[in-house]
């Protein structure tokens, strides 16, 4: 029986069709540099993955999947509550003291995602008299944050400081002022200036937020994010992350101080009010942060991969959007160039998606490629070089 609604969503979904912008789901096998994919008439095809952002192979590395079932027969598949209830377990507060460690701050708070953490911890911090700035660029969930959040929001554009320091002096009159901003952008790979970003905060009186997800484990001589790449003190801000990405797991964080944390237990409300990261999924991000910080091969793989698919790309050059970090992104443009190209990919067994409005801003559809540290050299060579290729048959120069 259709609901009074359905036809409607048919109506929305042709339309979406119709402009190339339609989003549909791709079984893949499992998570790894390798997986069977569904070519979506049916059949499968043995690829080699190029768009996850398990950056350091994390996610199916066995001491990490230990973790996870040992943690599920040791406290249960669930939290089965709330923190503030009865689903406080020991590998939470473990997870949390490591994090904070890594971090180089006093103390840390998880999530059951980054996308909750965001949503949780701004409107925890803003509220109606104040004011947000934030990045054009700033990653969907620290948008919705904002909104929520009932503080006045204000877009800067993309790493434009002077931008930044116009609003701030326009901001005065708030009660507090926030900056958020993504570290590593996630549709871009550029970094965010946060040492300019910080210096204009202090002389305005705001407090800064960065949203590292992806930067966590990866950049940085250590790992520890944007804040340690770029010579930032972490303490001097609020550090959102999450433990989905190069920590092969599921959840999000914010670090910071002991008293910034103990703000959000109490008034963060996607965390007091829904039930605790599952035992296996901390357990899991737990020993993946112990993997990450101790041992510097991971990402010195990663590296590695990286810069052979960006030679291979070289011929596409052109197209590069950034080479600060380890998101590489070829633009293309036009949704169905995009989709084109991500479909030829996909029959020379590269899985590539396009990444297309509103993820990117209309006319900058792209594919974004991510090398990991569990494919080999050869793969990320002949993976930029085959979509060096792809591109330059069916793009114009
Ligand atoms: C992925 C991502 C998030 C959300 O994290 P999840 O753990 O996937 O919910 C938040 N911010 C940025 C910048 C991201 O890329």
């Amino acid at each position: 029986m259709p609901t009074l609604w359905d036809a409607e969503f048919e109506r929305t979904l042709e339309d979406l069709r119709a402009r190339e912008l339609l989003r549909t789901l791709r079984t893949v096998g499992r998570v790894g540099p390798r997986a069977e994919v569904s070519d979506g008439e049916g059949a499968t095809r043995q690829c080699v993955i190029l768009a996850s952002n398990d950056y350091l192979g994390l996610a199916a590395h066995p001491s990490v999947c230990e973790a996870a079932a040992e943690a599920a027969r040791a406290f249960g598949a669930g939290a089965a509550a709330s923190r503030l209830l009865t689903g406080n377990l020991p590998v939470h507060e473990e997870l949390e003291a490591e994090l904070a460690a890594f971090k180089g701050v006093e103390a840390a708070l998880v999530f059951s995602s980054g996308y909750a953490a965001n949503l949780g911890s701004i409107p925890a911090l803003v509220g109606s008299g104040d004011v947000i700035l934030c990045d054009k660029l700033s990653h969907a969930s620290i948008v919705d944050a904002c909104r929520l959040s009932g503080a006045r929001l204000r877009v800067y554009r993309h790493k434009d400081l002077t931008k930044l320091e116009d609003l701030l002096k326009r901001c005065v009159a708030f009660r507090r002022r926030l900056i958020v901003t993504d570290g590593v952008f996630s549709m871009d790979g550029d970094l965010a200036p946060l040492p300019e970003i910080l210096e204009l905060a202090d002389r305005y009186g705001a407090v800064v937020m960065v949203d590292d997800a992806h930067g966590g484990g990866v950049v940085g001589p250590m790992g520890r994010g944007t804040t340690e790449h770029l010579g930032v003190d972490p303490r001097r801000l609020i550090n959102m992350g999450t433990l989905s990405k190069a920590f092969g797991a599921q959840g999000g964080y914010v670090a910071g101080s002991r008293a910034l944390v103990g703000h959000l237990r109490n008034r963060a409300r996607a965390f007091v009010y829904s039930t605790g990261l599952a035992p296996p999924a901390a357990a899991a991000a737990l020993a993946a942060l112990r993997l990450a910080s101790s041992d510097p091969s991971l990402r010195a793989a990663l590296w590695a991969n990286v810069r052979a698919l960006r030679e291979a790309l070289g011929e596409a050059s052109g197209r590069l959007l950034s080479a600060d970090s380890h998101v590489t992104c070829v633009l293309i443009g036009a949704p169905e160039a995009a989709l084109r190209v991500a479909a030829r990919a996909f029959e020379e067994g590269l899985f590539v998606p396009a990444i297309r409005p509103p993820t990117v801003p209309q006319g900058t559809s792209r594919l974004r490629v991510t090398a990991t540290a569990a494919h080999t050299l050869d793969e990320a060579r002949r993976a930029g070089a085959t979509l060096a290729e792809i591109a330059h048959d069916v793009l114009p120069d």
